[in-house]
């Protein structure tokens, strides 16, 4: 059966980007239906809201929708509702995707690009699998009052053990597609609800025989994230420490314009979309990097259709392409060969 995909250009160098990212799905020959919608500021500018009623009906109805990205600064004195951030959180809540998953993938050929030493981050493929609808940033009671004549802050950290049970499938499953190590982070020494985490955690691994799980501490991880990272496979933890250690990830890989990332539903159903923002200084110049989204596509093949092998081919294209030395300005170096966004998606529609 012909499946829907959602397409969302956005705002910024989306358009550019996501065309690159067209391109390459269309080189596939797959049994697939794209429709492109608003979101964002363009939105915003079309519909005078950032997630109008015609995207929200196509959202609705894909099996996966791709993403540019939105914002910028035209939009940024509108009030807060009509902001074009409001339409992408929008689309995540209106979706129910609670798991994000975010790899940080270091190329050999971009090694000079970490602020780590090329040893150190050489060959580093990492996936956070991080919790996107629960923990402290959703969590009841919350807020700031006045008590006993000062003011006082408070969030309440919670997670019910089927919300934990279903973000660790998916984690167990990634891991199963992949080396097979799932870490889970947690702070169990201090905090009773990241106990519940653990729990969770090793009831499910019986679940998973061909998956080794283990467990480490979130400062701990943090510090061995930048000691030794190349040890981690999959980590899986909760929504604000995956929100700090998948920024902290993804910085390893010093470029921003390689990070592809998914966010799926129980069913996967999933966004996929690239990990950065619209970039509006570079924006309509041809000069930005499209491989996250492009890489965004593979991860849209392999956890939405399960297509393996065709996710495997566009990963293996890019890899291909930075082999032979192109490079979009953001990755450039000296003696390489500078391309534009849509000579990298000529460069790997040619590989493809
Ligand atoms: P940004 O990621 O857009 O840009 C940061 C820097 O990285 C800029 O110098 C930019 O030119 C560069 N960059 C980003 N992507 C690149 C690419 N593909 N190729 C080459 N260079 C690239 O972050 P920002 O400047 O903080 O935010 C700009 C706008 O994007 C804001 O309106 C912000 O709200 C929005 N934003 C959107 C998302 C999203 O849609 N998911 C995420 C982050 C920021």
């Amino acid at each position: 059966m012909t499946k829907k995909i959602c397409v969302l250009p956005g705002d910024g160098i989306g358009p550019e980007i996501t065309a690159q990212a067209v391109r390459v799905l269309a080189a596939l020959k797959l049994d697939f239906e794209l429709e492109t919608a608003l979101l964002g500021g363009a939105a915003v500018d079309a519909a005078g809201d950032p997630y109008p009623e015609a995207t929200r009906k196509l959202a609705e109805e894909a099996d996966a929708v791709l993403l540019g990205a939105v914002g910028g600064p035209k939009w940024d004195t509108l009030p807060r509702e009509q902001r074009p951030e409001k339409g992408l959180l929008g689309i995540r809540e209106h979706l129910n995707l609670f798991a994000n998953l975010r790899p940080a993938v270091l190329y050999p050929e971009l090694a000079n690009a970490s602020t780590l030493k090329p040893e150190v981050v050489s060959g580093l493929d990492i996936l956070i699998v991080r919790e996107l609808t629960g923990d402290i940033y959703f969590g009841q009671p919350r807020g700031i009052e006045q008590r006993n004549g000062e003011r006082f802050g408070f969030n309440t950290m919670r997670y019910t053990e089927s919300e934990i049970r279903r973000i660790g499938r998916v984690a167990f499953a990634a891991a199963g597609k992949r080396n097979k190590k799932l870490c889970s982070v947690d702070k169990m020494n201090v905090l009773e609800t990241t106990q519940l985490w653990r729990d969770v955690m090793n009831e499910l691994a019986p679940e998973y025989p061909d998956v080794t799980l283990s467990h480490m501490l979130v400062d701990n991880a943090a510090m061995q994230l930048v000691r030794a990272p190349r040890q981690f496979d999959v980590l899986v933890t909760g929504n604000m420490f995956g929100d700090i250690l998948s920024d902290e990830a993804s910085m390893l890989t010093g470029s921003i314009g390689m990070l592809p990332s998914a966010s799926l539903d129980i069913n996967n159903k999933g966004l996929y979309e690239p990990s950065h923002g619209s970039a509006p200084d570079i924006a309509g110049r041809n000069a930005a990097n499209p491989l996250a989204t492009i890489l965004s596509v593979a991860m849209l093949l392999r956890y939405t259709f399960n297509l393996e092998a065709e996710a495997q081919a566009v990963e293996n294209a890019v890899k291909k392409v930075l082999a032979e030395g192109c490079r979009t300005g953001d990755i450039f170096e000296p003696g390489m060969k500078k391309v534009g966004t849509k000579e990298m998606g000529d460069a790997v529609l040619a590989v493809l």
